[in-house]
């Protein structure tokens, strides 16, 4: 029997309390659905957020509700200095938990400063384990060292380790088992994510669209799974799914196939200092000016405030022709 998805059970009443950081808009990968190769105009350096107004900014949004951070980018690996930067943070009271969204390719050389950081949880993207098909989606040859850097952070003891697969028909779907399969000997979190049509997701049509559904039932091939429930408030969108003998689990975020919007605890800050409701939503509000003209903390409350009054309940997304958003996922952060 194949399962539906959609008999998830409802989510509870929405919290923000989850912060995603945009540490950088820069990146050493040009992956096909997130960033070309030419024509991205990269924020100048002196328009992003220094590390010390970064650290100022979670610790106002800690005052208003966050619990949790999660450093993006961009790459945050590309970004000097982020380990240090991730020692100061880990100092912010009333923070729960602190994760990063790497693509791994440098995570070799980081993985051992940013587990002693304090940081516990790490999710890495990789979209296929064929090397000559990595270069083909990214852009570029290091296939080998995003897995030298998976099993380095296995080795510095990051756990869960959670695996991001961004599934796309004709690209990649002929690989789901195999990223499936990895469970059965490996405790990493495998997530499947839905391909959203935000500015720059090269080729997104409904042709290439594939739905957490039918990402199960290519799943379920390889044997019986079982649901598990979401342990905290803190937890993502993923409907969680585990084999009879897997020791890892499947995650599936229908980010577009059921609008978990209702839902959603998420905040984000770009890199530039712009805080955003909604990943497909374009409004955003200002927060470099007002802290670089000086303005006082209350007055950066009061806009942080205001970004969570602004969550939107809903985006009807996929029941029109997607619209894109004038940002790229890279500026935005995931
Ligand atoms: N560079 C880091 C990385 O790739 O993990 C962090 C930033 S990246 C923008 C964060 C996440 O967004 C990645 O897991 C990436 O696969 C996902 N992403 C980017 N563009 C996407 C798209 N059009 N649809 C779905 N996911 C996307
Ligand atoms: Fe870079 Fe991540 Fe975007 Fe790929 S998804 S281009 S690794 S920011």
């Amino acid at each position: 029997m194949t399962t539906n998805i959609r008999n998830a059970p409802e989510r509870g009443r929405r919290v923000i309390n989850y912060l995603r950081l945009s540490v950088t808009d820069r990146c050493n990968l040009r992956c096909m659905y997130c960033m070309p190769e030419e024509g991205v105009n990269f924020v100048p350096h002196d328009a992003i957020l220094s590390y010390e107004e970064m650290l100022h900014l979670v610790e106002l949004c800690v005052r208003k509700g966050i619990r949790k951070v999660r450093l993006t980018g961009g790459e945050p690996l590309v970004r000097k200095g982020f380990v240090g930067f991730l020692k100061n943070l880990g100092k912010t009271e009333g923070l729960d938990e602190i994760s990063l969204t790497t693509n791994g390719v440098l995570l070799k050389e980081f993985a051992a400063g940013i587990r002693e950081a304090g940081i516990l949880r790490v999710n890495i993207s990789l979209d296929t384990l064929q090397p000559e098909r990595f270069f083909r989606i990214t852009g570029r040859d290091l296939f080998k060292q995003v897995w030298e850097g998976i099993l380095e952070a296995e080795q510095a003891g990051f756990n869960p380790i959670k695996i991001n697969v961004v599934a796309i028909k004709g690209i990649n779907d002929d690989e789901i088992v195999d990223f499936a399969s990895l469970t059965f000997e490996k405790p990493y979190h495998i997530r499947f994510i839905e391909h959203m049509p935000v500015n720059g997701s090269g080729g997104w049509g409904h042709d290439r669209f594939i739905s957490s559904n039918e990402i199960l039932n290519k799943v379920e091939s390889l044997g019986e799974i079982r649901r598990i429930e979401n342990g905290s408030n803190l937890d993502g969108p993923a409907n969680r799914f585990i084999f009879k003998k897997g020791i890892g689990e499947i995650g599936l975020i229908e980010a577009m196939s059921n609008h978990f919007c209702g839902a959603c605890n998420r905040l984000r800050l770009t890199a530039d200092g712009h805080l955003r409701s909604c990943l497909f939503s374009d409004n955003e509000i200002d927060i470099i000016g007002p802290l670089r003209k000086g303005k006082d903390d209350d007055t950066i409350l009061e806009l942080i405030e205001k970004a969570i009054g602004e969550k939107p309940e809903n985006h009807e997304i996929l029941s029109q022709e997607p619209r894109k958003c004038v940002r790229r996922m890279s500026s935005i952060g995931g």
